[in-house]
């Protein structure tokens, strides 16, 4: 046949077969939106919801379940779907397991465009949404509703660290037939065993520590329930949810260095921590390891260590005028959002004015991400960037 075809077609077609015997450590890269099929009967009989065919690219390649089963490895998890983001991963959890006439349960710290999310499903999609104190623990039992499918929680809560004691809020949660979601970005999977604590179900933001370089984007859902598992699978294929071949490469190449570098970030993040709870500028660390932040009990109890994500308060008598040029006289920290790079960065908040009592007093916060650099050159800079405010 080949010799009759045009060179057009002929390139389209190529027959190379390679030799045997290739081994090297990357995985390989498999792009495709087509998976082709040996025969009409494969096609039909496709099953896409086990991982354990091919049937489209968006429903996965090697690349992309191979990733899918490491982020399930490190997070103690069985089954993992990727999706394009971790806010993207937030919302396979809510169309997975809401419909209208439920309720869910929201922390009032959670990463803030998860309550976006949160009053979006409220208003406009008949789902009844309420916001708890994160630091309620068992109490949340007064909460919960026949209604109630989802108590979403985060350890520690977003930008201003709480703590949450998931064991105790898990426990009250299952006695009513409600599932416990962990975002568990902050420990990358690494320091919190979601599920040993009572998580049904794990989401990962993976463009922070597994991403690992500030150049991507990815999201994970994950768990150990095989029923669990099929509504996520559903929802992920119903929203058209994936994650592309290159990003899950670049992901799968910095995985195998996660854990060295969040502990190197961890412990940088410390040193820097333990530098600014001695100034007088600096009225609290919110570090789930200091005792300063709300918690910290039950983050000695549940954690095995710590990142590099955490945020300050600062004394009551500086402005935000004041904290702003602090933070543009910042070299090594760069302003941005996101973390888990190897680059330092700082952001100032806002704190809600519904938060609890300490936040409302006008303390600015700003969050610090300490990366790879030498924790002394980054003290170093924040001391010559603190003189601005003086
Ligand atoms: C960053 C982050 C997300 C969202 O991840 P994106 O990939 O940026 O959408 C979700 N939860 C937490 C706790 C995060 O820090």
């Amino acid at each position: 046949m080949k010799k009759s075809l045009s060179k057009e077609t002929l390139i389209n077609h190529c027959e190379y077969v390679a030799p045997e015997g290739f081994a090297a450590f990357p995985e390989p890269v498999y792009r495709a939106s087509t998976v082709i099929f040996d025969s009409v009967e494969a096609l039909r009989s496709r099953k896409w919801i086990g991982r354990d065919s091919y049937t489209y690219g968006l429903h996965g390649t090697p690349t992309t379940f191979t990733l899918e089963a490491q982020l399930a490895e490190i997070e103690g998890g069985k089954h993992a779907v990727l999706a394009p983001s971790g806010l993207a991963a937030i919302s396979i959890v809510d169309f997975a397991f809401l419909k209208s006439g439920d309720d869910v349960l929201i922390p009032e710290n959670i990463y803030n465009p998860n309550r976006e999310l949160g009053n979006w499903l409220s208003r406009d999609f008949g789902v009844g949404v309420r916001y708890y104190d994160p630091m309620i623990g068992a109490g949340i039992a007064e909460l919960l509703k026949d209604n109630t499918r989802l108590v979403w929680t985060e350890t520690p809560g977003s930008v201003t660290m709480e703590v949450p004691d998931i064991p105790a809020i898990s426990q009250a949660a299952h006695a009513r037939g409600a599932l416990v979601v962990l975002d568990n970005t902050w420990s990358a999977g690494l320091v919190f065993d979601a599920f040993g604590h009572g998580a049904d179900v794990v989401v990962q933001a993976a463009t922070k520590y597994q991403g690992g370089a500030s150049d991507l984007l990815m999201g994970a859902v994950i768990t150990r329930d095989d029923e669990l598992f099929r509504k996520i699978s559903m929802a992920h294929m119903r929203l058209g949810m994936g994650g592309g071949a290159d990003d899950a490469y670049l992901v799968l190449r910095s995985l195998p260095s996660m854990k060295v570098r969040f502990a190197k970030s961890g412990e940088s993040a410390m040193i820097v921590a333990n530098w600014l709870k001695k100034r007088p500028e600096i009225s609290k660390i919110l570090h789930p390891a200091f005792d300063d932040c709300p918690g910290h009990d039950v983050y000695r109890r549940d954690f095995t260590g710590s990142g590099g994500l955490f945020s300050v308060l600062f004394d009551e008598r500086y402005t935000e005028a004041q904290t702003d040029r602090f933070l543009e006289t910042l070299k090594l920290f760069k302003l941005g959002f996101s973390w888990g790079g190897t680059h330092s960065l700082s952001v100032p908040y806002r704190i809600r004015s519904d938060r609890r009592d300490w936040m409302q007093r006008g303390n600015q916060l700003i969050r610090f991400y300490v990366g790879l650099e030498d924790p002394q050159d980054l003290i170093a800079d924040l001391e010559q960037a603190m003189r601005v405010l003086d």
